[in-house]
């Protein structure tokens, strides 16, 4: 299968309710993590871009869910950043609801579940990986941010994310920094795999 040209995105649409899901034949990756985790930096190093996906907005401003298409082959999906301890519990709500929503409708092909390789996931990181693992739908898990960590923090590290997610062994944990590119690669090729 030909490599996806990531220079050819575009932004397709904003969905704030179900109704507006992309409904298509065309494979999804939905991408999740909390409010500042880098989701937007990570997805701006896959596609070569600076300011693609937005980078450092207001976090847990708007919930709605993102569609980009990549290359006329696949949806990438920016599901809303959660866990922003100032967002009101309207907004908390909204979030759920549309997240229940998103995942009750199966409408993606591959999860890529974002975390700080740093610290010890939150729960509502754990919350989020619970949702991947029922949705039954291959996933991955990237530890961003690896570029703060010390060389021995590395593994530690990876071992406690795994842990505290409960991920199968089935499922990869892909070391990540969005700042330096570590990661790209290998994030790519899962992507590439359920084209
Ligand atoms: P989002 O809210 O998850 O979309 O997070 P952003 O992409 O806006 O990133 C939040 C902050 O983390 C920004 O200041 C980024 O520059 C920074 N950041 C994102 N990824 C990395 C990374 O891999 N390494 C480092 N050092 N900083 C990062």
């Amino acid at each position: 299968m030909k490599d996806l040209n990531v220079n050819r995105v575009e932004f397709v649409k904003s969905a704030a309710a179900p109704a507006q899901f992309i409904r298509s034949s065309v494979p999804a990756v939905a991408f999740a993590g909390k409010s500042n985790v880098g989701k937007s930096s990570v997805i701006n190093r896959l596609l070569n871009r600076k300011n693609f996906a937005r980078v450092g907005a207001e976090p847990g401003k708007t919930v709605h869910v993102n569609y980009f298409l990549v290359d006329g082959r696949v949806y990438w999906i920016d599901l809303p950043g959660y866990g922003y301890a100032k967002v009101s519990q309207r907004e908390r709500e909204r979030w759920a609801a549309l997240m229940e929503d998103f995942f009750a409708a199966g409408l993606f092909q591959l999860g890529v579940m974002i975390v700080d390789a740093r610290h010890k996931p939150t729960a509502d990181d754990v919350t989020m990986a619970s949702y991947f693992k029922q949705a039954g739908r291959p996933f991955v898990v990237v530890a961003n941010k690896l570029d703060k960590l010390k060389k021995s923090e590395v593994e530690p590290n990876l071992a406690l994310i795994r842990e505290t997610l409960a991920i199968p062994d089935t499922v990869a944990l892909l070391p990540f920094s969005a700042e330096k590119g570590q990661g790209r690669e290998a994030l790519l090729a899962a992507i590439q795999a359920v084209l």
